[in-house]
């Protein structure tokens, strides 16, 4: 069977509408892509591209686009957009007008909305914006299903209901952020949530909004939450070209180039595994295997607990003889904890924090290290990338950490290369509005 899909390609003045014909599905379509490349580069930046098709071919299409290493940067995401088209009784492609207008590539006719979906271990969040603003400063919130049969027919509800008195045509996009990865569409790796896994999240959301709820067909788009942080960060603090670190239980990543989240050709660039030699206070082994120093074993809040621990048995040997003070206390019983019995809590590394801040010999220790190691990682990322600004969020550092870093970045001679930094502190709504930030900038 052929299928045929129509590329309507148009400039500013100009319109070219080219079909291109699909022989066994999908065989031809780097050749697709050459061609759509090469208008591309002939129209320039404002070159929406509109590609009609069966439904099946402009999905797989459209993944293609997003993925393949060969697509040009002018040919990127947010200008691009693909209608399924049903097919006719016999076999060929209807063209179907209506649809098109459905989801015309536009927010110059008014408000549009676009959701932002939240994917947590225990709890999904759901938020709407109007063009870019939220509509509301809080979010609708359900408990995250944990049966695959309940995935999408639950987040159907959650978006309709975020979306209660809104205009249902208006929706033009949904971005999912989940702590995981996703390719083509498929979540492809959420280790704490194995029913997910394999889903085909992003067709079947779309498919069930507008088959139970009357929604347009809308482009549903799914990436790690790190990402999702480092374009919610740009966007916010408007800085185009910038990474973000995520520092938590892991350190993650998020690079952002134009407001455009940069993936790289695997698709897991901004994963911040990054082993640098010269980082300091490396106690064991990170998940991605790395064992004598990752960027993730050293500057999550893991490392810094761990590294804290030996730094206060050495601290309190060498001062046995001085008086201790009540936050003292705090510290000593996580040190024995962890040197004990190798737990280690989420509020930890925040007690270290707030410890260094009152003046803590140890805890200070650890986060000019902490300061250190990530400035270290800085100047080998603005070598390799040319970006000179760097934002930190996830909560657990926030005190002394900026301070440190200025000084070591300027120790280091990057200040008179223009390189800043930035700590923020998100909101419950950050990652949710990251997501929808992502749809958003996609569709405008
Ligand atoms: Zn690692």
């Amino acid at each position: 069977m052929v299928n045929k899909i129509k590329v309507l390609i148009s400039g500013v003045n100009r319109k070219i509408t080219k079909t291109f014909y699909l022989e066994n599905k999908l065989g031809n379509i780097d050749g697709i892509i050459s061609e759509l490349n090469s208008y591309a580069n002939l129209f320039g930046q404002n070159m929406p591209v509109v590609v009609e098709g069966n439904p099946k071919t402009v999905d797989s299409l459209n993944h293609r686009i997003r993925t393949s290493p060969y697509v040009s940067r002018l040919l990127s995401r947010p200008l691009i957009k693909l209608i399924p088209v049903s097919k006719t009784k016999s076999g060929g492609v209807s063209l179907n007008r209506r649809k098109k207008v459905g989801v015309k590539h536009t927010s110059r006719g008014g408000k549009v909305y676009s959701v932002g979906i939240d994917v947590g271990g225990t709890f999904i969040k759901c938020l709407v914006l109007r063009n870019s603003i939220p509509v509301s400063s809080s979010f609708t919130k359900i408990v995250t299903p944990k049966k695959r049969g309940d995935i999408v027919l639950n987040l159907a509800k959650l978006v309709d209901t975020a979306m209660l008195g809104l205009d249902k045509q208006r929706l033009r996009g949904i971005g999912i952020g989940i702590p995981g990865f996703a390719e083509n569409g498929r979540i492809e790796k959420l280790s704490n949530l194995t029913a997910w896994n394999g889903l085909e999240l992003e067709r079947s959301l779309s498919k069930i909004l507008a088959q139970d709820y009357g929604y347009p067909l809308v482009n549903v788009w799914i990436d790690n939450d790190a990402n999702l942080a480092g374009l919610r960060n740009a966007v916010r603090l408007k800085k185009p070209g910038s990474i973000t670190f995520t520092v938590g239980t892991g350190v993650g990543g998020g690079i952002v180039s134009n407001y455009k989240i940069f993936h790289g050709i695997t698709g897991a660039a901004g994963e911040m595994h990054l082993r640098i030699t010269g980082f300091e206070g490396v106690k064991d082994a990170c998940t991605c295997g790395i064992k004598d120093g990752c960027i993730e074993s050293v500057c999550s809040s893991r490392g810094i607990v761990l590294s804290f621990t030996d730094e206060w048995f050495e601290f309190v040997q060498a001062n046995s003889g001085s008086k201790s003070k009540s936050s003292d206390d705090v510290l000593s019983k996580i040190a024995v904890r962890v040197r004990n019995t190798g737990v280690i809590t989420n509020k930890d590394c925040r007690e270290i924090d707030v410890a260094a801040q009152k003046g803590c010999v140890p805890a200070k220790k650890v986060m000019y290290a902490t300061a250190k190691n990530f400035v270290i990682a800085i100047e080998y990322l603005y070598k390799l990338t040319g970006i000179k600004d760097y934002i930190f969020s996830g909560g657990v550092v926030q005190g002394l950490l900026g301070e440190y870093m200025r000084k070591e970045l300027s120790f280091r001679k990057l200040t008179q290369c223009g390189i800043k930094t930035f700590i923020v502190s998100d909101a419950d709504t950050a990652g949710a509005e990251g997501a929808a930030l992502f749809a958003w900038t996609v569709n405008s």
